[in-house]
């Protein structure tokens, strides 16, 4: 087999436990669909789309053809003073996927990159309007925007960020966490009713310690994904857009994970019905099969950067930002594929349908087994909380992950949760397999 002929000492596997990876290599040569094959010629059902990416499955024809007809006719072009014709396309498809009047897109290559771009344009239209002592961000307990040191300082995962010390961005402030452990431990498909509000704190505590003339933009995931699923309480979000907009506040939607499909709608600005200023994105709007990131501005920012360089000379720059590979004409011809086959093949709505089985599936299955003690579903994702063994925090969700993998199921292990997020194509056997699999591994976990 093929893994035989490379050495296992070179590659450093992020966000991984490496020391024990060799003793157990986990190692995909192959994927087709719904599954992978492993290096010892077993399947692995994708029960997490590849880390929320493969919303339209693995291997797809269209995609793949797209690739490789953009490969044989424009392989790449710098983005800078000239651009291409895909990356063109893909903004507007994009653009128009889009709510309200979000239709400027600035492309990247990663999540990461894109929590960057929407901070770095958050700053660049405060100072263009004149007011640049808006430089503080808020984010949220337990918010994941990437490892860019915007993104991290903005994070709110404390594993994420206490290696590197207090090397970070310096005005900065977190939301209370989204969760109440005990009154919302099980919610089924819906958003739990908070009887408090929690965005009070926002303005009672945050905003009045800063000044809201000083905050830049509140960065947050409608649905917190890579913490294990956590949905905000209802009418959160509509909130949050109100308070922002009463202080001038920008406020930037992190759609990575739930752009492109997971809740069944296009965006998670679409099914809450929130308008953001800034949408980023990344995962699915390739498929996952080649990074590609952005940022969709609204008009209104782009105007006022615009604005700002009313009278400069046309040789003039308005924004000093951008990557080489920004709309990387492969990476866009992906992007364009993917949109259509999900149009096509009525994708979305088909997450928004399986999500509904796969919540009833694991509530029945998972719900009072030993060690549970939550259950979140929405859209297209569901996530199984563990109570952590004492003094080790994640152990028993890395034990049931890895018992699941060598039974033919790849779930994603967050903490002490275990989510489950399959591409959309999923059908009703993939889910009784692994939600089986998955109560199977729970049950044989230690007292
Ligand atoms: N934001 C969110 C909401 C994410 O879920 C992720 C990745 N899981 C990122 C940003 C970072 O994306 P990337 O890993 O592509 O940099």
């Amino acid at each position: 087999m093929a893994y035989n002929d490379f050495k296992m000492d070179n590659q450093w596997l992020p966000f991984t436990p490496n020391r024990s990876f060799a003793k157990d290599p986990r190692i995909f040569v192959a994927a087709d669909g719904m599954h992978f094959t492993t290096h010892d010629g077993r399947q692995v059902i994708d029960g997490i789309s590849s880390l929320w990416c493969v919303g339209a499955g693995h291997n797809r024809k269209p995609i793949n053809d797209a690739i490789k007809r953009q490969l044989d006719t424009l392989d790449y072009a710098t983005a800078f003073s000239v651009s291409n014709d895909k990356a063109f396309r893909a903004a507007e498809m994009i653009a128009a996927m889009a709510p309200g009047d979000l239709n400027k897109v600035l492309f990247c290559n990663s999540g990461s990159e894109a929590a960057d771009t929407s901070m770095k344009v958050a700053l660049a239209y405060h100072r263009a309007r004149g007011e640049a002592q808006r430089n503080l961000f808020i984010g949220r307990e337990r918010g994941y925007h990437g490892v860019g040191f915007g993104g991290m300082s903005v994070g709110g995962i404390p594993a994420n960020r206490k290696v590197y010390g207090t090397s970070l961005l310096p005005r900065v402030d977190h939301l209370r966490f989204i969760h109440d452990p005990v009154k919302h431990a099980f919610v089924q498909h819906q958003e739990p009713v908070w009887e408090d509000d929690i965005l009070l704190e926002l303005e009672n505590r945050i905003l009045p310690l800063h000044d809201p003339s000083n905050v830049a933009a509140v960065i947050v995931e409608p649905v917190a994904g890579s913490a294990g699923w956590y949905v905000p309480p209802k009418g959160y979000l509509k909130r949050l857009r109100e308070i922002c907009d009463k202080h001038g506040i920008l406020l930037i939607f992190d759609e990575v994970i739930t752009g492109f499909g997971r809740l069944g709608t296009a965006f998670g600005a679409d099914w809450y019905g929130v308008q953001p200023d800034m949408l980023n994105f990344a995962k699915c709007v390739t498929n996952g099969v080649i990074p590609l990131g952005g940022v969709v501005c609204s008009q209104r920012i782009y105007d006022a950067m615009m604005g700002a360089h009313g009278s400069a000379p046309d040789h003039a720059i308005e924004f000093f930002h951008g990557y080489t590979y920004s709309g990387h004409p492969v990476a866009c011809a992906a992007a364009i594929a993917t949109l259509e086959l999900f149009q096509q093949e009525n994708l979305f709505a088909r997450a928004g349908e399986m999500g509904q089985v796969l919540s009833d599936a694991m509530f029945s299955a998972i719900k009072g087994l030993p060690h549970v003690v939550g259950i979140r579903s929405l859209g297209l994702a569901c996530a199984v909380e563990l109570a952590p063994q004492a003094g080790l925090p994640g152990k028993r969700a890395f034990d049931v992950f890895l018992d699941c993998f060598h039974r033919g199921v790849l779930v994603r292990n967050a903490g002490d949760n275990l989510v489950f997020a399959p591409p959309y194509i999923v059908e009703r056997e993939h889910i009784e397999t692994m939600v089986s699999v998955l109560a199977d591994a729970i049950k044989r976990l230690p007292a």
